[in-house]
């Protein structure tokens, strides 16, 4: 096992594919070869994005939580009569934006919840709203959930409701709601989403429409490697047509306040060596997708620095205001300076450089 691990990860080194099989193999892993590994990955980020590590300035505006959705891993969501129910107008909207502004950040990301008399123009007033206040700042908007629920209420198709909410100032698309692209599992975890037919058209409609988005996976609940590798391999495909994938983002389960994991239907969230190898193999998987980013919300700053040595080049966002991960039980999601981002950076020999959502160095 020892020989065929070390003859594998040489050979992708000099260029070798990884199956879907080869994959599954490294994420099983469970001794300190993950480590070789890891080793592998850093060499190849580093053959690929070289030694920076990158983080954007940005703030979220979530405009409400309330949603017609229930998804069991949902910590954020509430429906009508609930507590803490909040719905921002176009001044609390636009004040936020120009607070952005002001606070100097180069993107602004909104994601709701799907409130009930939302539709497409809904969507695309909030984009106008936000980009009228804080001008110049890219809006990093919406998800494939999103746009199908605007679609669905205006009657139109998904790629008229892009079309538009581009047209409003939409700059690039989260690649959110993708949770795991495996139908038996979404039907587990979230029945009312797009399913994953679904999710990869849209994906496609954007980037056929110049719109970019980022990759992400949310793992570590019910899921088996397997289905992660499934996943994996439907980006990878979708990356090698479009190339319109930003960056890959594995987010990790957060597991405390969400209806899966009290009702037992789920796991506790991933565990550190999971984590780790999520990053590390999809850098050596993801042979053509440039940035693998390490989220710190979902991770914290500890294991997203060990990620920055084992294929991850992105710390992501210093995230002004997050709410959804706060929702389902992380904490410290607020907000991370980036000196201390620069501390981690350094202390792991690399230098952090500040980039906009689409990557460019500032
Ligand atoms: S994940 Fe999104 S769509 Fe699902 S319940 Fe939460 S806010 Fe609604």
């Amino acid at each position: 096992m020892k020989e065929l691990l070390n003859t594998l990860l040489e050979d992708v080194k000099n260029g070798h594919r990884l199956s879907e099989d080869e994959a599954l193999l490294l994420l099983n892993v469970r001794d300190r070869r993950i480590w070789e590994i890891a080793a592998a990955a850093d060499e190849m980020r580093e053959e690929r994005v070289g030694n920076a590590v990158t983080y954007v300035r940005n703030q979220n505006i979530n405009v409400t939580n309330l949603c017609v959705n229930a998804c069991g891993f949902c910590g954020f969501s509430k429906k009508p009569g609930d507590d803490g129910i909040y719905f921002h107008d176009r001044s609390e909207i636009q004040k936020k934006a120009a607070l952005a502004k002001k606070r100097e950040v180069t993107e602004i990301c909104t994601v709701s919840g799907l409130h009930p008399d939302f539709n497409a123009r809904s969507y695309c007033d909030v984009y106008r709203w936000i980009c009228e206040a804080a001008p110049g700042v890219h809006l990093h908007a919406g998800n494939p959930m999103e746009v199908a629920y605007a679609a669905r209420k205006s009657r139109m198709s998904t790629e008229e409701v892009l079309t538009l909410m581009k047209e409003a100032g939409l700059g690039s698309m989260c690649g959110t709601a993708a949770e795991i692209l495996v139908d038996a599992v979404r039907k587990k975890i979230c029945p009312q989403k797009v399913s994953t037919e679904e999710w990869v058209r849209i994906i496609r409609e954007a980037h056929t429409l110049g719109i970019p988005t980022t990759a992400t996976i949310m793992y570590g609940h019910c899921e088996s490697v397997e289905d992660r590798v499934q996943h994996l391999s439907i980006l990878r495909r979708i990356q090698d047509e479009t190339q319109g994938f930003t960056e890959f983002v594995p987010l990790s389960f957060i597991h405390m306040n969400t209806p899966l994991f009290r009702q037992k239907l789920a796991r506790a969230g991933a565990t550190g060596r999971e984590d780790f190898l999520m990053v590390a193999v999809a850098r050596l998987y993801l042979d053509n997708f440039r940035n693998i980013q390490v989220s710190w919300v979902k991770e914290g700053i500890k294991m997203a620095q060990l990620s920055l040595i084992a294929g991850a080049n992105d710390l992501g966002g210093t995230m002004f205001e997050e709410s959804i991960s706060k929702g389902a039980g992380a904490i410290n999601t607020d907000y991370l300076d980036p000196a201390e981002m620069q501390r981690v950076a350094e202390d792991a020999g690399r230098t952090l450089k500040r980039r906009t959502t689409l990557y460019e160095i500032i």
